[in-house]
């Protein structure tokens, strides 16, 4: 069969917000919504929006502590931020003092840029940070999210922005009465296979979306591990891989579900999920009809994002990946240039904090997804079509 190679050279990717920290909200802004503004020919995939991040700051490069040093932070963001241009790696903060000389030596930390938990508040005198990106457990994430704005930082969360709705909303407020901004560590948001997606289903380039589906999920191993523990993680598979596809929905369609069902699937080890579903799968209603199927699993191997409209389909296999994306059309396949996504995400918030800009992943949006977790849930405890307000 021949396959069209279909390569979608994009422009600034401008979102519309209509979030500004400066300037108050409006409606869709509420809900952490955004569309892409204009697209057309002129730059390649995914190429950030060319800001100048020097036009306003007085900074070259502003300085990020990583609070936690697990696995995500030692083996994506911290190499990241060695590609980044607008920040860099400054400082971290540790309970694990055994860490701190590996990664002292290097990235070449000063003493000065090295804090533990209980010494975190005095960043607050340290000028060489002005961004505390939170990596820890997700139950944790409010507490030090709310440490670092009284601590005068402005705020990177990781997915999922906290456990329960009313963690988001202390975390929305407390950053908004210390200035700062805060956004949530949404890399797919700046991965050209995903804008893609959504750009294909917001612009309607295949008609009106009839029926999505998504999947993530893959085997978990060790037992004892946090992601298992429901205080810590706030639930099994869905908070950790399930807000993708939750994501996914929300941008492909450029909408918020109204509605959903779900239900838990049977667990098979009950050694490791004692605490937290195993796998679950919902079904969300979207305005004008639109079915999203999403799937989510500890004990399967599952990742893609598809959609079904009117004139034809879409979708990307594998989509939520570090890297190595692939997707196709109803027209062939699609191609576009594989990027660093943590360092496009770390250098857009840089960027939006220089240029005193809204980011395209703000708390809000961390917020409304955490509402739909918890809808999600309480439709699988309950058996019923739970509406999401
Ligand atoms: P991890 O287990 O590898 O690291 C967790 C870190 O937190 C460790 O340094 C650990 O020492 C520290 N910690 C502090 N208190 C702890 C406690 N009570 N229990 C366990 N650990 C504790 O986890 P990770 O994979 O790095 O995930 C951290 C956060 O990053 C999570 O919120 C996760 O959802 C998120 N994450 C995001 C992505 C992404 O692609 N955006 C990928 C992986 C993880």
């Amino acid at each position: 069969m021949n396959r069209k190679i279909i390569s979608h050279p994009w422009s600034r990717r401008q979102f519309i917000h209509n979030l500004s920290l400066n300037a108050g909200m409006a409606a869709l802004a509420m809900n952490g919504m955004h569309v892409f503004a204009s697209c057309n020919d002129n730059n390649p995939a995914g190429e950030q929006n060319k800001t100048s991040a020097m036009s306003k700051g007085s900074k070259k490069k502003l300085g990020i502590a990583l609070v936690g040093l697990g696995g995500y932070a030692g083996g994506q963001l911290a190499p990241a931020l060695q590609q980044t241009e607008h920040c860099y790696l400054a400082g971290i903060v540790t309970g694990t003092p055994s860490k701190i000389d590996t990664w002292k030596s290097k990235y070449n930390l000063p003493d000065k840029n090295i804090y533990s938990y209980e010494n975190f508040d005095s960043i607050k005198d340290n000028p060489d940070i002005d961004i505390v990106y939170v990596v820890l457990p997700n139950s944790m994430h409010a507490e030090y999210v709310i440490r670092a704005a009284k601590a005068g930082k402005h705020v990177i969360c990781e997915k999922p922005m906290a456990i329960t709705v009313e963690d988001c909303d202390k975390m929305i407020a407390a950053c908004k009465e210390a200035g700062k901004m805060l956004s949530i560590g949404y890399r797919l948001h700046f991965e050209p296979y995903n804008l893609e997606m959504a750009r294909l289903g917001q612009k309607k380039v295949y008609g009106n979306i009839k029926k999505m589906n998504a999947g993530f999920g893959f085997t978990i191993g060790n037992p004892a591990q946090w992601r298992l523990k429901k205080d810590l993680a706030g639930g099994g598979p869905l908070m950790d891989l399930g807000i993708y596809c939750i994501q996914g929905f929300c941008y492909t369609t450029g909408m918020e579900p109204i509605a959903v069902r779900a239900q838990e699937g049977k667990k098979t080890d009950m050694e490791k999920f004692r605490e937290v579903e195993q796998s679950l799968s919902w079904q969300f209603e979207f305005p004008g009809g639109i079915v999203a199927e999403g799937k989510t699993s500890y004990a399967d191997s599952m990742n893609n994002l598809r959609a079904e409209a009117d004139k034809g389909w879409f979708e990307v296999d594998p989509a939520y990946n570090y890297s190595g994306q692939r997707g196709a059309t109803s027209d062939g396949a699609m191609d576009f240039k594989h990027v660093n996504q943590q360092a496009k995400q770390m250098d857009d918030f840089a960027d939006a904090v220089m240029n005193n800009r809204p980011t395209p992943v703000p708390g809000e949006m961390g917020r409304r997804d955490v509402k739909y977790l918890q809808a999600i849930y309480k439709a699988m405890r309950t058996g019923e079509r739970v509406e999401i307000k």
